[in-house]
Formats: C-alpha cells, sequence, structure tokens
C-alpha cells in the first residue's frame, strides 16, 4: 500500500474536514507516492516516541499531535520541533496528525469517552460549520444526559475502567451528583461557558487552565480534568486495532514509549 492510499482509510475514519481551522491535520511530512508497511500510533512525537518508530522500523507515524503545528520559516536543531522533524525525515519516517479530525470523529475520542460515560444520545457541544458535516450530526466536543444522577465519582470510577491511569481532579466535591454532561478531550478548558451555555451541570476534559477553573466554578459547572495524556491515548491504540482491520497488509502498533504523562 502507498500512504496516499493509507491517508485515504485514515480520511474516511477521521475526515480532515472535521478538524478545526486552527489545526494542522493530514499529512505533514512525506511522500504520498511512498510504500508503507509499518506504521506506528502515538500520542506525540517525543524522543521517546520517534526512536521507537524508528528502531520499529515504521514508514510512517501517526501522531495524534501535529508536529510541525504552527508555521516554520527554518528547520533546524536549533528548535525542538525542528530536531524532531530533521530526524523523523532524516530516518525516513513520514508524519500524518488525525488531530481535531478524529477528536470529533463519529467514532472518535470524545464519542469513545461518552460511550464510556453511558451518555444517551450523545450530541456535538457545537456542530460543524460544514452543513453536510452538521447534517451527520458532527462537531466539536459532545454533550448528553445521563440516564440517572450520578456523582462525579461515580462517573470517575466508570471512566477508571478503561482508563486506569486517569488522574482526576475537579473544582467540585466528586459527592456531587449531575444528569447533564459535556466532553472534551485534551485541553478542553476554553470550551467550558459553552458546556454552560449548553446545560451541562459537569463538563469532562484533560486539562484546563486555573482561570478556566475559576471560571467554572462562576458558572456552577463542574469541571472534572482527568488528564491530558490519559484523556487521549487509549484512542491511539483504538485507531491501530481500527486500521489493522482496514489494511490487514499493513502492521500497525500503538507506541510503548510514549508515555509523556505530567
Ligand atoms: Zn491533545
Amino acid at each position: 500500500m502507498l500512504i496516499r492510499e493509507l491517508c485515504q482509510i485514515l480520511n474516511e475514519i477521521a475526515p480532515i474536514r472535521l478538524a478545526e481551522p486552527w489545526d494542522n491535520v493530514g499529512l505533514l511530512a512525506g511522500e504520498e507516492s511512498s510504500p508503507v508497511e509499518r506504521v506506528m500510533t502515538c500520542l506525540t512525537i517525543t524522543d521517546a516516541s520517534l526512536d521507537e518508530a524508528i528502531a520499529e522500523r515504521a514508514d510512517l507515524v501517526i501522531s495524534h499531535h501535529p508536529i510541525p503545528f504552527k508555521p516554520l520559516n527554518r528547520i533546524t536543531s536549533h528548535t525542538t520541533t525542528g530536531r524532531l522533524l530533521l530526524k523523523a525525515i532524516r530516518a525516513n519516517v513520514a508524519i500524518y496528525s488525525p488531530h481535531t479530525a478524529w477528536d470529533n470523529a463519529s467514532h472518535g475520542i470524545n464519542r469513545q469517552l461518552a460511550t464510556m460515560l453511558a451518555v444517551q444520545s450523545p450530541v456535538p457541544l457545537t456542530l460543524a460549520a460544514d452543513p453536510e458535516l452538521a447534517k451527520q450530526g458532527l462537531g466539536t466536543g459532545i454533550q448528553g444526559k445521563l440516564s440517572r444522577r450520578f456523582t462525579l465519582e461515580e462517573l470517575v470510577q466508570k471512566l477508571e475502567l478503561s482508563l486506569p491511569s486517569i488522574r482526576p481532579r475537579s473544582t467540585h466535591p466528586l459527592q456531587q451528583t449531575i444528569s447533564n454532561i459535556g466532553i472534551v478531550c485534551g485541553s478542553g478548558g476554553s470550551m467550558i461557558g459553552l458546556a454552560a451555555q449548553r446545560g451541562c451541570d459537569a463538563f469532562f476534559t484533560g486539562e484546563a487552565t486555573y482561570h478556566q477553573c475559576l471560571e467554572a466554578e462562576a458558572l456552577g459547572v463542574a469541571m472534572v480534568m482527568i488528564g491530558h495524556f490519559a484523556s487521549e491515548f487509549f484512542a491511539m491504540r483504538q485507531l491501530a486495532g481500527m486500521l489493522s482491520r482496514r489494511a490487514p497488509e499493513i502492521h500497525f502498533w500503538a507506541s510503548v514509549k510514549d508515555d509523556s504523562q505530567f
């Protein structure tokens, strides 16, 4: 299979059009016409995950987080991004990032978190601007009702079944009960106002800033932060499995060295 063909499969699983306008997604380094036999998924390209990809002879790394993310006017070893890009390109490792396209996909990260939390009839916090995607019920984040009132602690326990590494922090006591939840994986704290507008009484995300927590407190919405890594890494394992079923001739695996939890 060629990288171009694998990109098409990725675009079916996590449509590029679903990505946020500020994002940088798709094939970010590499040649579309190159053959691909070995592919590693990871959350972030770091020295550890890239060294693993090179040692395991990966042709392509699917990194959830884009590298490069912002436009570059030089690629040198003076910056971390430049150094990692040089290392990948020298080792003939292509880079693909699905990022917010995968966050918001119909089987993507936010939907998977909603399934873990048993959210009833989940819908996006905000529908996609693209009318065709909006018609399919796709957009940014997830919200929905729960089957009954749950304590935050019970919801955290539900997540722990699938995500044993979560390190939950909450702006409100874990004994508080809620019935309407919003979810945004990764750094979702800026969506707290929207979650409040949509009637959510709790908002689960990977991480948020101190000021976003203050806003949650002022809005009366419990912000539960489960850790950026924990909120997304599991889905890169899932993606490797989904891709293996779609392209069995390629060896896919999820990085075992990508464990940047802070
Ligand atoms: Zn992230």
